[in-house]
């Protein structure tokens, strides 16, 4: 049988002061601060990850915050243009309040039959809130959460990329990831991971903006979910015989990683479910310190010496 994937695994985008990204998506967002632990491909940076209680697959939105003197990015063909998190449609008028007395300002709009809050990070990166009753949520309330466990995001919704013709990604989420064409309105075109589940949807827009440039402000990847080991070693075969070039796969410590670049210039991560957060801390004590990898361990001390100093979270 040919290899799906049920959606989205994370999503990585990169931020500025590390301090201001965390207070919004832990304080303003109200998502738990699942992981603090450092990109393993540049250990002088954070990598900070956001989720349910667990940090479920499917909830979790990570971040390489590269302090406010990094490079800015540029939105463009290629990105992510909005990544959007799945609300009850009961929750939309708490939202509004919410985002409203924290300075923030949302468009609200609808699509698809569904209603949808967009606003912008403290970077600029475009986030929504789309209130659906239909969708399934895997994701689990977090008890210490600032917003009340039946307001809190639940998930994914999707996320909408960004393209400069639709038919070179379209093909590769049909023909490699299992997306079906759902529908198309208003120059959007809707595909649906099989199944359900949150973080199904990927929507397809295109754009005349040019490349866009990553940096500050954009999104670095998406990943989608694999089951396991096994399940990529396939999934690194179906690349390469459609002529994508995958990584090898990475150890990721919280699980096993392949990328490839797709022909749209989105960059697409497949990601294992497993180990899961709790791989280096119990669940009570998720993203309460800094965890770095064995393989980094005995450089404690000079990396965090290097990093920016983190505080409480308003
Ligand atoms: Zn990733």
């Amino acid at each position: 049988m040919t290899v799906t994937t049920p959606g989205l695994h994370h999503v990585t985008a990169i931020a500025g002061d590390p301090q201001t990204n965390a207070d919004f998506y832990a304080g303003t967002l109200g998502l738990r601060f699942v992981k603090r632990t450092v990109n393993y491909d540049d250990t002088g940076t954070y990598h900070f990850y956001f989720g349910d209680r667990q940090g479920t697959p499917g909830t979790n939105i990570t971040f390489f915050p590269w302090t406010d003197q990094g490079r800015q990015g540029r939105f463009g063909a290629g990105q992510t243009a909005f990544t959007a998190y799945l609300i009850r449609p009961d929750s939309l008028d708490y939202w509004v309040e919410r985002l409203d007395s924290a300075g923030i300002d949302v468009e609200r709009t609808d699509r698809f039959d569904e209603r949808v809050l967009r606003f912008p990070d403290p970077d600029g990166i475009t986030l929504e809130l789309v209130a659906s009753s239909s969708a399934d949520s895997d994701a689990e309330a977090w008890e210490n959460s600032p917003v009340p466990p039946e307001h809190q995001l639940r998930g994914f919704h999707s996320v909408t990329l960004a393209v400069d013709t639709f038919d070179p990604t379209a093909s590769v989420l049909t023909d490699v990831l299992g997306y079906e064409l759902a529908e198309e309105v208003d120059g959007r075109r809707r595909f649906r991971a099989q199944g359900r589940g949150p973080g199904s949807v990927i929507d397809l827009v295109e754009t005349d903006s040019g490349r866009g440039r990553m940096g500050i402000g954009t999104v670095h990847h998406v990943a989608f979910r694999a089951a396991d080991v096994s399940e990529q070693k396939r999934w690194r075969e179906k690349y390469a015989e459609y002529g994508l070039s995958p990584t090898e796969i990475i150890d990721r410590k919280y699980f096993r990683s392949i990328y490839c670049r797709e022909p749209g210039g989105v960059l697409f991560e497949m990601a294992t479910t497993g180990p899961g957060f709790t791989v280096d801390e119990p669940v009570e004590e998720l993203g309460t310190r800094l965890q770095l990898p064995e393989w980094l361990e005995d450089e404690r001390e000079v990396i965090e010496a290097r990093l920016p100093e983190l505080d409480g979270i308003d």
